[in-house]
């Protein structure tokens, strides 16, 4: 949506590895090689039998832990190497096992880093960034195993299942993107490179959180709050309260920021906001100068350029694209040029209605608010309004439901498992015969020291344990919406639902794989561009007549949605589309032109790259104090480097597989049956083209994505 933080799935780096679940005499023995006095200390990250033990788990059990880990993950690559490896058992099932045993230990302190961040466990943290990124680089460019995989790759090519030998495919890949082939000093400077990228992502993202966390805004004149929902008015009330003071403490949270630019009536109240949020991190605002990541994006870029030139690369889109979907740097531009075109004169003609309806020109505080209001007058609808018909233990009874009809899922409630916080929730999954698929964690609410936005992540991946049996996945799916404030329960926009639908289908596709070979199950081995298909297209069923009875129920009355209210509802889903889109096409083609045109003897502003983008497709003006950039850390500090397009593109993939169903009908069984086994279930195992034409019969087309978002001339 347009003013919603882009939901995300985060599994980026190689040291991003999901966590598995040991089971069934799968086990290592932390003591490794020869017994370390860590044995005796009871880490609870080593303990690796079960889910994790969260709330034993301590900033001082990390480096300790890791260290271990690593030290024995190289001590068995040592060994491994010392026999004869061409055959898949003995060289990729211990590589993959070691590679997971890590991920075991590595999870939750990401997880944790995220959901429950403090001081200590940050510092851990980027002290254990290097350490896990020398590990990852070493193994990359590690000859004799990379020898051994091509040799694998070359003998046994033929007699590989197709999962074996894509497995294998990927993984020759990434040796080579990793720089196994480089001469020695070439080699070392690319370790070198690597390491200095991981901190200035990891202090990106460290500015931003501080910068967003260390601004409050007071107020003591209910006047300036006027127009606000009530949540919000009970929440910064209450904030206020607590900090001893009178009156509503605003933060900068995102749903505070969002609300306050949709619902204030208070036009400087809005821009103070605007100001506020769009300078974070950056050298003006409130701010200035404080917790700035302007310094940090010249030399990410330019590190990103090197590394890709090193490996023969033009280009840092190109290095980005060689594990993508998309094929050439031309086909991305093309693509979003298209998209751009269909896109551009939809949302300069709803921004010539929302100025005639404002009586006013639009500045960039104003969208949200006008948008709200025009809609408002024209559907007769409100975000805020729908609330109480959305109360989330029903969002989420009726999001299993449409689970249970198109994959004949169970979902049970797990009430005994150890959280990270009292809100947190497990559920099992079990499939049509009755056996358990995998579980996730719920945690949903905004709080202090948990990062913004919703997410998808592995805690653990699907996996043949060796002894016959599997170890199934497990997610954990985050949000960050309002909680529940007194007796009622937690009441969601539709927005909020849809975001909760994405997520859900990232879980989705994450546990219902059927690969059993971790680096290509579930979403692992899945291109980024490809990696929204299934989030994308469960976000469609949010707004079906035949689903929305099973997800809304006043929570007071239990009636359903009015018929007149839900019309309104459906009508709004096309509403601002051009705006919508062309926002996206902002920041991607901002991102790929960045990567793709950049020179090291001319190398660009970013700000100036950005006008010029905002120049072809922004369609309200920007005012100079914006430094956009400096809070994009999708592509600073996430894993959308010159790869932020992959929204748009999956997006195509989303609506054309989901006008499948509306051709043959919503839950048509043979349609989700094959929606299910040629991508759910496949996970990276095949490749991601080949995957869709067997569910469509046919290449993606961009045309159902214009029809359903009502831009299609
Ligand atoms: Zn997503």
């Amino acid at each position: 949506m347009l003013y919603r933080t882009h939901p995300k799935i985060l599994h980026g780096s190689p040291a991003s590895y999901a966590r598995i679940r040991c089971a069934c005499g799968y086990r290592w023995d932390p003591a490794g090689p020869k017994r370390s006095s860590l044995y005796a200390m009871n880490n609870p990250l080593l303990e690796t039998n079960g889910l994790p033990a969260f709330s034993a788990i301590e900033p001082v059990h990390v480096r300790p832990a890791i260290e271990r880990v690593l030290e024995a993950n190289r001590h068995d690559i040592r060994s491994i190497l010392s026999r004869d490896i061409d055959g898949w058992d003995s060289l990729v099932v211990p590589i993959e096992d070691l590679q997971h045993r890590l991920n075991t230990i590595w999870s939750p302190v990401r997880h944790l880093n995220a959901v429950r961040n403090s001081e200590e466990l940050r510092n851990v943290y980027n002290e254990c960034l290097p350490l896990l990124t020398e590990y990852h680089t070493e193994f990359g460019q590690n000859e004799a195993l990379f020898r051994a995989y091509l040799r694998l790759e070359e003998s046994a090519g033929s007699t590989l299942s197709p999962a074996h030998s894509r497995a294998v495919k990927n993984t020759v890949r990434d040796f080579r993107l990793a720089g196994v082939d480089l001469s020695g000093e070439k080699k070392s400077r690319f370790k070198a490179i690597m390491q200095k990228l991981a901190s200035l992502s990891a202090k990106f993202e460290e500015n931003l959180l501080d910068a967003t966390n260390a601004w409050t805004h007071h107020i003591d004149d209910a006047q300036q709050l006027r127009g606000l929902p009530e949540q919000v008015l009970e929440l910064t009330s209450k904030n206020a309260r607590e900090s001893g003071q009178e009156g509503w403490l605003l933060s900068l949270d995102f749903p505070t920021y969002h609300a306050i630019l949709t619902h204030a009536h208070d036009r400087s109240l809005r821009k103070t906001y605007y100001e506020a949020w769009m300078t974070r991190a950056s050298d003006r605002g409130p701010m200035s100068g404080r917790f700035d990541n302007g310094g940090l994006i010249p030399e990410i870029l330019a590190l990103r350029h090197e590394t890709a030139q090193l490996l023969g690369f033009d280009n840092y889109a190109q290095y980005s694209l060689a594990t993508k979907m998309a094929g050439a740097e031309t086909e991305v531009m093309e693509f979003l040029k298209e998209l751009a075109e269909h896109s551009v004169p939809a949302a300069r003609k709803e921004i010539e209605e929302l100025e005639t309806f404002a009586g006013q020109t639009i500045e960039a505080w104003d969208l949200a608010y006008f948008a709200e209001r025009y809609k408002q007058q024209r559907l007769q609808l409100s975000e805020d309004q729908l609330r109480p018909y959305f109360p989330l233990p029903r969002v989420l009874s009726g999001m299993f439901d449409v689970a249970r009809h198109l994959y004949g899922v169970e979902f049970e409630e797990d009430h005994d498992f150890d959280s990270w916080h009292p809100d947190v929730r497990l559920f099992a999954v079990r499939n049509a015969a009755g056996e358990p698929r995998g579980e996730f964690y719920v945690d949903l609410y905004a709080r202090p020291a948990k990062r913004g936005g919703a997410w998808m992540d592995e805690c653990v991946v699907r996996k043949a344990l060796g002894n016959g049996t599997i170890a199934n996945p497990v997610a954990y799916l985050v949000c960050n919406f309002m909680p529940p404030v007194g007796e009622a329960p937690a009441l969601l926009t539709h927005a909020e639902v849809v975001t909760l639908f994405h997520e859900f289908g990232h879980t989705l596709h994450h546990l219902m794989t059927t690969v059993d070979i971790p680096s290509v199950a579930g979403v692992n081995g899945v291109p980024w561009d490809a990696v929204e298909l299934p989030s994308q297209f469960m976000e469609n069923y949010a707004w079906q007549p035949e689903v929305l009875p099973l997800i809304s129920g006043h929570y007071q009355t239990g009636a359903a949605l009015p018929e007149d209210k839900f019309e309104m509802l459906k009508a709004s889903r096309a509403f601002h589309a051009g705006l919508h889109s062309v926002r996206q096409l902002e920041f991607g083609i901002f991102d790929f032109r960045l990567h793709s045109e950049y020179s090291p003897e001319d190398p660009p502003c970013v700000l100036d790259v950005l006008k010029e983008v905002r120049s072809n497709v922004a369609v309200v003006p920007v005012p100079e104090f914006v430094r956009f950039p400096h809070g994009f850390s999708h592509i600073f500090a996430g894993g959308y480097s010159a790869g932020y397009y992959s929204y748009k593109w999956a997006e195509v993939l989303a609506a054309d597989a989901f006008a499948a169903f509306e051709e043959r009908g919503l839950f048509d069984r043979r349609t989700a049956d094959a929606f299910r086994s040629e991508i759910l279930e496949r996970g990276g195992a095949c490749d991601a083209m080949e995957a869709f034409v067997s569910f469509r019969g046919r290449k993606p087309q961009i045309e159902h994505l214009l029809r359903q978002s009502g831009m299609l001339r």
